[in-house]
Formats: C-alpha cells, sequence, structure tokens
C-alpha cells in the first residue's frame, strides 16, 4: 500500500476501515423551523415545486425548484450569521477558507442528562469532566452536543411551552471556555439552533451566536446520528452551499470514523 496519506484514506474507504456515518436530518416540508415572537421576521419552511417529470413539461427528466431559509434542517451556521460576526474576515458561506469545512469532532453525550432535564444545559464543568476520560478537546476541533433531540418528532423537536421553547444547550461559560481556553471550530447540536431554547433570557442572549461566531467560528444545528459517532476521532466534513455573502445554509453533514 501507499505511504500516502490520501491512498490510505481511499483503501481504508474501500475496504470499510473507515466508514462514513451522514449526520444530516431528510429535507421536507415537515422539517421544524425555528420560531421567533413579533415584530421578528420568520424563517420560510422548506417547499419544493415539481418543474417537470417525464410528463409534458420535460419528458425526459426529472427535476425540482426548491425554497426554504438558510437556516433550515440540518444547517450551517457563518459567522456573519450574527451581529457579533459580521465583520468577520471569511465569515461567509462564499469566503470561509475550505480547508476549515474538515474538521475533527469531540462527541460530549448527555442524552442521560437532557432526558431527565429537557432544558439542560451543558457546563464548563461538564466539558472538563468529559476531558478527564477522553483528553483535552484540541484546538480547531467541533464539539458536538449529543442529547438525542434527533429522535424528537413533531412538536417535541421545538417542545415550546409557556415560556418559549426548552431544548439543551451551552451555558455562557461554557461557550466563553470553548472559545477563549480551547480554540474549537464550532459547536453542533441535534437540535433547531445551537443556543439552547430559553438562551433568549440568558446573558447575553444567545451566548453560542454571541461567542462563537463574534469570534469567527461556526455552528451547526439538527444534527442527527451522533450516537453513531466515537466520543473522539470523526472526521467531519461540513461544507455549507457557496451562497454568495450567505449566512449559513442546509448542509449534508458527514462524517467519517474508523470502523
Ligand atoms: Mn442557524
Amino acid at each position: 500500500m501507499s505511504s500516502d496519506p490520501l491512498s490510505q484514506l481511499i483503501a481504508a474507504l474501500a475496504t470499510g476501515a473507515v466508514k462514513i456515518v451522514d449526520l444530516s436530518q431528510p429535507l421536507s416540508a415537515q422539517t421544524p423551523v425555528i420560531g421567533l415572537p413579533p415584530p421578528f421576521a420568520p424563517s420560510a419552511p422548506f417547499s419544493m415545486q415539481t418543474i417537470s417529470r417525464y410528463d409534458d413539461n420535460g419528458p425526459g427528466w426529472y427535476w425540482n425548484n426548491i425554497s426554504m431559509g438558510e437556516h433550515t434542517g440540518t444547517h450551517f451556521d457563518a459567522p456573519i450569521h450574527w451581529i457579533s460576526g459580521r465583520d468577520q474576515a471569511h465569515g461567509a458561506t462564499d469566503t470561509i477558507p475550505p480547508q476549515r469545512l474538515a474538521a475533527p469532532a469531540c462527541v460530549i453525550d448527555a442524552e442521560t442528562d437532557c432526558t431527565a432535564d429537557p432544558g439542560f444545559l451543558l457546563t464548563r464543568a461538564h466539558v472538563e469532566n468529559w476531558e478527564a476520560t477522553h483528553g483535552r478537546i484540541p484546538a480547531g476541533a467541533w464539539v458536538l452536543l449529543r442529547s438525542g433531540w434527533s429522535r424528537r418528532v413533531g412538536d417535541a423537536f421545538i417542545n415550546a411551552g409557556p415560556t418559549g421553547p426548552v431544548s439543551p444547550g451551552p451555558d455562557v461559560a461554557c461557550v466563553r471556555f470553548l472559545v477563549e481556553e480551547r480554540d474549537v471550530a464550532g459547536f453542533g447540536t441535534e437540535t433547531v439552533g445551537t443556543d439552547a431554547g430559553q438562551a433568549f433570557t440568558f446573558e447575553p442572549a444567545f451566548p453560542c451566536h454571541t461567542f462563537m461566531h463574534g469570534a469567527g467560528r461556526f455552528g451547526l444545528a439538527s444534527l442527527a446520528n451522533l450516537d453513531q459517532l466515537p466520543p473522539t476521532g470523526a472526521l467531519l466534513i461540513t461544507p455549507p452551499l457557496k451562497i454568495e455573502g450567505g449566512s449559513g445554509s442546509p448542509c449534508r453533514v458527514l462524517a467519517l470514523i474508523s470502523a
């Protein structure tokens, strides 16, 4: 076998020694979309209209028009998504260097906590406890919060209650720790956005968006199949669509793992 590392990867994919896990949810008109209270403008859901399907509009071909908000379904948050990141260089979907779209992942399993408390907040202490077992989060790695949330369907996914949505996410100090002391690539969740459902009440509000994007880091939301990833050692491939000046886009997030 060649000693070239890419040749080794190609061979490992062929033998199944390296597997690819799809971390994406299917996109459809039923895909949950984050809701904002008035007066904020809503994001459009996914929609699809047939152009032709082997019929009079195109006898030999099938295709559709699609439309949706950039932040629909499994998607990538670019730094300019948030006002704190608006001046980040290379912070839009078309200007992020492609080298930053492949990075290792650290997966923090909080399924038990999130089942007991749907409003579970990931703290610095939780992360340090994870590091005591799995080692220090390397610079440039994704941190993914495994909550089990991707198995929720219908209204339970947004989980709106009398005080607004209730879903897990990181607290303020945890986000700052990950950005400032662990130099992460970004933060990813199974929920509709990277912040906790109640993060509109935090100080500052929406800390994951505020601090990650303010530091030029990324977000991944509505991930699935995190239970198929090892705590460390997965390689994430996360390219958003190359929308000029885009703030994010639906994303087919793939993870390479050793079988
Ligand atoms: Mn988003």
